[in-house]
């Protein structure tokens, strides 16, 4: 990958929260780096750290350690003025609730157009965007006159007119429907063919399957990587190899021989 494809880059991210009854170690040392174009999944049961390494990818909660930059910048860095003005510029944060991305007066029409980036093309613009999504005959439609799967593709959409390099959407399609969730994906296809990233944190396996690349976190660190079909174990840093939970199991005493022979690495039970 060369390093100008690089988009997003996590290095050894770690979040803490401190909550009445302790500390929480919600993200422990998470390294990610995702290119140009690149449609990822993080995926793991429910309090394995997904929304809060989103968050912080997001910009919208500082990691206690390690640094997150999109494009180069570290939002976490910036002023909250700044910040919030660099966020309008790259990215584009879609909720699970459809309604919750859209503003509730504002037809589909307007609400790409209000943030298109400016250029002299832009009517024909928004109206491409919403034609080649299907949601043509939409567009004096205000949200509530449009199913949830129809308010997720818009939400999506703002990216494509916003020029976003960047979507984060935590649970996309969990409240749609099996042909709603596959236009939600439609959306996410041709965004990603126009060279936007896109993060999703997601437990519907319905989705999977049409992604480049899947992060499976376990008690918030990476467990596996699955990239273009395959499965690849995790070296983090510190040269510590992380074994997916189906091979784990073969090593009870939790130690393991290495052998090495200059081109393969086998790692055995003891
Ligand atoms: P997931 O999205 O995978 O369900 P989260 O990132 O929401 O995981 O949560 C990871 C862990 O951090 C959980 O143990 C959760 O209870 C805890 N946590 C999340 N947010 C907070 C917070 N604001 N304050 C305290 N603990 C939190």
């Amino acid at each position: 990958m060369p390093s100008t494809d690089l988009l997003v880059s996590c290095e050894h991210l770690v979040k803490v929260y401190d909550s009445p009854t302790g500390r929480v170690q919600a993200v422990r040392g998470v390294d990610l780096e995702l290119p140009r174009g690149v449609k990822a999944a993080v995926v793991g049961p429910s309090g394995s750290g997904k929304s809060s390494l989103l968050r912080m990818v997001a910009g919208l909660d500082r990691p206690t350690a390690g640094l997150v930059t999109i494009a180069g910048t570290d939002l976490s860095a910036l002023r909250p003025g700044r910040r919030a003005r660099v966020r309008a510029e790259l990215l584009t944060h879609v909720y699970q609730r459809p309604a919750a991305n859209l503003l509730a007066h504002l037809t589909a029409y307007q609400q790409l157009d209000r943030i298109a980036r400016p250029r002299r093309d832009r009517t024909v613009v928004v109206g491409d965007v919403l034609e080649r999504l299907g949601l043509g005959h939409r567009v004096d439609h205000v949200p509530a006159a449009l199913s949830g799967g129809e308010q997720q593709r818009l939400a999506f959409a703002r990216a494509a007119v916003a020029d976003h390099r960047l979507v984060i959407a935590d649970e996309p399609t969990a409240q749609l429907d099996p042909d709603s969730a596959a236009a939600v994906l439609d959306t996410i296809d041709y965004l990603a063919e126009r060279g936007t990233t896109v993060l999703i944190a997601t437990h519907d396996h319905r989705v999977l399957g049409r992604l480049d690349e899947i992060v499976t976190l376990r008690d918030g660190a990476v467990a596996s990587i699955v990239r273009g079909g395959t499965e690849l174990a995790v070296i983090d840093r510190s040269g510590r190899l992380q074994l997916p939970p189906h091979v784990l199991e073969h090593f009870p005493e939790r130690s393991a021989r290495l052998d090495w022979d200059g081109e393969s690495l086998s790692v055995d039970p003891p």
